[in-house]
């Protein structure tokens, strides 16, 4: 079990992202150093931690840096090889550990792993030859198909209506290891995010009702507007015990798919903070990076209580192209912070691209229905559809 690291120690994150960006700000308000291992030299957390160590997950004596700095290593990316972590973890805590990351790698793994807990999931089969394509059953008609690893974003996905679309699928995501699954008729997403201790301490966030559009997240609503209590309970208890048959140490987002007829599927998880949890900063007394922080120096966990009704919308870099092949320009921040309740939370990424997530932007109100009517005029401002 992990002894109590206290501020004034130095914590380490594996990856650069905005994630890791968020996690360098809550460590750093609690009083730790930071140390981020990221080969971009202009990663956002990189820019802001202490220490950046610019070096590829792999790189011997970047995992060597990092391990002599830090009294505890996190990560914020969950494709960092779980060899790094194995490394790691020789001679430091690691949270989450290499196993449970691994599982999170995998979508084949991670879907037996959700069958193991009792917890239900799409139909589907896995293809890692060309002679399996034949083999498909039927009933997975309109389908998905997906890569097994490093998808993210709805990228390394393609839908596959019928058995004869498969073979050119398959070839479109390079013919590599993948998983079909059944499209399935949904009301809504959802996501649970929880948090453990070493010592088995569970705690976990209200539900986060989600938005996606071409396969990203556009929108989270907390609390959830379509959610039964009932679902929000099963929901809960199928996270923890995800988390528990883990032995997971640390932040984890499980993502759900609430079908038509009521009942819960989950589609995938996250070994860290997720996007959808981002409103927590703003809306929660304790937010998804301090649990985050709180997990991996064996500090005591509390649960996070919402203290306002939030909307998150994501900033994807398409907004700053008015149009197609027109020059990038800033989007017009003044009017959105005219607003009441608009949080703006930029990630420090110099060049904006199409799909690239430069920032969110949480409405927090007194009441859900301020927050989304201030949502929706913030996503009118930005030219974003309404939600
Ligand atoms: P991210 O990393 O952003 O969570 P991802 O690339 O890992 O996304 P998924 O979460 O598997 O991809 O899928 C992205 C979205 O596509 C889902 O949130 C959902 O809207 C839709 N989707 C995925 N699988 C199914 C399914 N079996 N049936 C219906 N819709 C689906
Ligand atoms: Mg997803």
């Amino acid at each position: 079990m992990t002894p109590f690291i206290a501020p004034g120690a130095t914590l380490g994150v594996m990856g650069g992202g905005q994630l890791g960006r968020m996690f360098v700000h809550a460590a750093q308000q609690m009083g730790y150093s930071t140390a981020v291992l990221d080969a971009d030299p202009a990663s956002p957390a990189g820019l802001v931690a202490h220490q950046h160590i610019q070096a590829d997950y792999l790189d011997a004596q970047g995992l060597a840096q990092l391990m002599q700095c830090s009294a505890a290593i996190t990560t914020e990316f969950e494709n960092v090889p779980a060899e790094a972590l194995i490394t790691l973890g020789a001679q430091r805590p690691v949270a989450p550990g290499p196993t449970a990351v691994s599982v999170c790698q995998d979508r084949a793994a991670e879907k037996q792993h959700f069958a193991g807990c009792d917890v239900p999931c799409a139909p589907h089969t896995v293809i890692e030859h060309a002679a399996q394509l034949e083999a498909v059953p039927d009933d997975l008609f309109p389908g998905i198909l997906k890569t097994t690893r490093l998808g993210y974003d709805g990228k390394g996905q393609v839908r596959v209506k019928t058995r004869a679309d498969l073979p050119v699928a398959w070839a479109s995501l390079g013919s590599v290891s993948a998983v079909l699954e059944k499209q399935l008729p949904l009301a809504y997403e959802v996501s649970v995010i929880v948090a453990r201790s070493a010592a088995g301490q569970v705690v976990h966030f209200p539900l986060q009702q989600n938005l996606h559009r071409d396969g990203v997240l556009a929108v989270t609503q907390v609390p959830a507007p379509d959610l039964t209590s009932a679902v929000q309970q099963r929901a809960i208890d199928a996270a923890e015990r995800v988390a528990e048959s883990l032995g997971y140490v640390g932040v984890l987002c499980v993502e759900f798919f609430v079908l038509k007829d009521g009942s819960l599927v989950a589609n995938e998880m996250a070994p860290r903070p997720h996007n959808s949890g981002h409103y927590s900063l703003d809306a929660c007394d304790l937010s998804q990076f301090d649990l985050q922080v709180r997990t991996m120096t064996g500090a005591p966990l509390v649960a996070p209580r919402l203290h306002s009704p939030a909307v998150m919308l994501n900033l994807l870099g398409d907004l700053w192209f008015a149009s197609a092949d027109a020059a990038a320009r800033e989007p017009d921040w003044a009017e959105l912070l005219a607003m009441p309740g608009v949080h703006l939370h930029l990630y420090g990424k110099a060049t904006p691209r199409h799909g690239r997530k430069m920032g969110h932007l949480t409405v927090t109100a007194s009441t859900a229905e301020q927050a989304r009517t201030v949502a929706r005029q913030a996503a009118a401002v930005l030219g974003l559809p309404t939600f």
